[in-house]
């Protein structure tokens, strides 16, 4: 890139962001929308998402109110971060391109197993009917469960509990999205998917891919593999059976 170029990105790029951040809210507001979408651009955009409803999604959910108070000024960093009990929230560029693997076309409903901080599942309630998720540790489903309602999200269940079960009460689902590393597809998942519906599954252990399937009349069809590294998912699917 050439100094022209420089300059004209230097004299666009303020203008871009001026022009994007709504008026009247506080400057410390301001500062979160200029970074989010910054993000957006940056690194979801720049990455190769382009889903206009999950750009959409990243572009107004406020993911500095999904972090620790004292990590709100790195929310809209290019990196996870700690949640708290040993956990943490999704890089935001993993947390669209998983929302895109889902293929979702609006409406309908989304199991996710991994509720942590509630952001991920916020992404997914901006653009399906309902989100049901399911949370391991029942502090941060609590938690998770009052920021979603403080920011007024309706149409998200949080259940606390071992998600390789699922929700079967609600099933079957459009989408699947298992947001912690597993050795392997919980079963009773497979089987609460719509044929058609998509599952998105970090598999493995140290070395994890981010593994998305389509549910066919013959079973799932592995579309794509991305390398990722997730917490490790607990509970029932670490039992030899
Ligand atoms: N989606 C989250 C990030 C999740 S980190 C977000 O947007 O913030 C993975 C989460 O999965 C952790 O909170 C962990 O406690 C939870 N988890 C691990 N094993 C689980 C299980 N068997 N059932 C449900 N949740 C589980």
């Amino acid at each position: 890139m050439n100094t022209r170029h420089m300059f004209i990105i230097g004299m666009v790029f303020p203008f871009v962001l001026f022009v994007l951040v709504p008026a009247g809210c506080s400057s410390g507001e301001k500062d979160y929308a200029r970074n989010r979408e910054r993000m957006v651009v940056g690194q979801i955009a720049a990455r190769g998402v382009h889903d206009a409803r999950v750009i959409a999604a990243m572009r107004k959910v406020p993911r500095h109110r999904f972090v620790p108070p004292e990590l709100r000024s790195a929310a809209y960093a290019d990196s996870p971060l700690p949640i708290g009990s040993g956990q943490t929230i999704s890089q935001p560029y993993i947390v669209a391109l998983m929302t895109e693997s889902l293929g979702l076309t609006g409406g309908g409903k989304v199991l996710e197993i991994g509720t942590g901080s509630g952001y991920q599942a916020a992404v997914l309630a901006e653009i399906v009917d309902t989100v049901y998720t399911i949370e391991i540790l029942s502090e941060l489903a609590e938690r998770a469960r009052a920021i979603l309602d403080t920011l007024g999200y309706r149409n998200i269940h949080v259940r606390a509990g071992d998600g390789y079960f699922g929700w079967p009460e609600k099933a079957p689902f459009d989408g699947v999205i298992v947001t912690a590393a597993a050795p392997r597809i919980p079963e009773p998942l497979i089987a609460q998917l719509k044929v058609g519906g998509r599952i998105v599954i970090p598999v493995g252990d140290y070395e994890q891919d981010l593994e998305i399937y389509k549910k066919t009349a013959a079973g799932l069809e592995l579309l794509s593999t991305v390398p990722v590294r997730f917490v490790p998912m607990k509970g029932k699917i670490r039992e030899s059976n």
